[in-house]
């Protein structure tokens, strides 16, 4: 006989396993089975920076984002694993007018929502991370409370937590099909066999739109590598994590002690990939060098990459579609999906057991692209 299940997951990634986890934990949904084709931590989620924000330009996403770093903070305590929150801020850096004038409108938003950021100039920011050279910096913000975590334990913990509370997790089961009925999903078929279920959540992140493709659903989500890398470690003399908007250069210093950070590569074609290469360590060498000239002296330990998950208006896609009956959408996450886990797979969770419609899921449903209603977010790092 086939297995069933009341809902599958598919995606093993933080955004899969946070779903299963909020679905079985706070609605007593349990019959659930997360399907990973390879390893848990194997997708974006195991390739991240772990920079976790509340400055944002939309107000969605300051007040998601304050509600997900409330959860990252409690998260160690709740799973019983160490996920390295290290609270030591932001520093977003511009270096033009127009860059200056976003930054305002971004900060004046978070400041309404009460996430509490403060416009620098150069020299103020200068007195928090002595070591930047600011030569051609016009203006910069900070919030203190905006932190970094270390993502594979955080992705562990939810498929544990998941799993203890009698979530089936399955590595290495691709999905390669489904069965219909009408407008209705009646089994997964994966390569290890099918499930039968009416209720699918696709959160396969740069991958979803292959997903969808399997039950003729067409998502506008783009995968995009990134790169980033990491150096030898050094004594702690950094606490924010800075972010330059003008070119996507990001860097923190963790727990460890090494040197962790990215740059946007825009010359990078759309497709899935996850090679690394020596492009990219000369691009974010001239630029963390031109930002700590210190740093010049470092040596790169290891490099890695991963797949962002663009969207047209770099927001995600959330909720159900209408070509599908209980096919629910959470990917498009961009840059910042690890950050936005938490709270998402408590929405999606509660929107999935009760049904409950959020504005939110209406402002981010597939739906928005056919008619037009785009809500760009700004404050894109990389
Ligand atoms: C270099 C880099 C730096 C980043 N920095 C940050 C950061 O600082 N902060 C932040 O918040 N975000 C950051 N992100 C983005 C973040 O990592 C992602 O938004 C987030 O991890 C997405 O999670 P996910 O679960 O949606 O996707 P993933 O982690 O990619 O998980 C999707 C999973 O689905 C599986 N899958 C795909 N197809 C199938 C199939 N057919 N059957 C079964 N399984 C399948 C994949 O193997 C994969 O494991 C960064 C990303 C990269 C690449």
């Amino acid at each position: 006989m086939a297995e069933r299940a009341q809902i599958v997951i598919i995606g093993g990634g933080i955004m899969g396993l946070s779903i299963a986890y909020n679905l079985a934990k706070n609605h007593g949904i349990k019959d659930v089975v997360v399907l990973e084709k390879s390893y848990l931590c194997s997708g974006a989620s195991g390739r991240n920076g772990g920079g976790v924000r509340a400055q944002f330009g939309s107000e969605s996403n300051v007040r998601l984002m304050q509600e997900s770093l409330r959860l990252c903070r409690e998260f160690a305590a709740e799973m019983k694993i160490n996920v390295w929150f290290r609270e030591g801020g932001y520093l977003f850096l511009t270096r033009s007018a127009e860059g200056q004038a976003s930054l305002e409108a971004s900060v004046a938003v978070q400041n309404e929502c009460g996430h509490p950021t403060e416009m620098w100039s150069p020299a103020e920011a200068k007195k928090l991370v002595p070591e930047l050279d600011l030569d051609g910096v016009v203006a910069a913000s900070y919030n203190p409370n905006d932190a970094v975590v270390f993502p594979w334990p955080f992705v562990w913990g939810y498929a544990r937590g998941a799993q203890s509370h009698g979530v089936r997790v399955r590595t290495f089961t691709r999905v390669i099909g489904f069965e219909t009925r009408g407008k209705a999903i009646t089994k997964v078929v994966t390569d290890h066999g099918a499930i039968e279920t009416s209720r699918v959540v696709n959160a396969a992140g740069a991958w979803s739109p292959q997903v969808a493709a399997m039950l003729g659903v067409e998502l506008p989500n783009k995968p995009h590598r990134h790169e980033i890398c990491s150096s030898e470690p050094l004594k702690p003399w950094l606490t924010p994590l800075v972010a330059d908007l003008s070119n996507g250069l990001y860097f923190s210093q963790s727990t460890r002690g090494e040197i962790v950070g990215g740059i946007s590569n825009h010359d990078v074609p759309e497709g899935i990939d996850m090679e690394s290469s020596s492009k990219f360590l000369g691009l974010y060498a001239k630029a963390l060098t031109r930002t700590v000239p210190l740093l010049g002296a470092v040596k790169v330990l290891r490099q890695w990459a991963g797949c962002y998950d663009l969207t047209p208006d770099q927001n995600p896609i959330v909720g159900q579609v209408d070509e599908v009956e209980e096919f629910y959408q959470a990917s498009g996450f961009m840059g910042h999906g690890f950050m936005m886990a938490p709270v998402m797979g408590k929405l999606l969770a509660q929107h999935i057991a009760e049904g409950t419609e959020l504005p939110l899921f209406s402002r981010w449903s597939l739906r928005r692209f056919k008619e037009g209603r785009l809500l760009r977010e700004h404050m894109i790092i990389g």
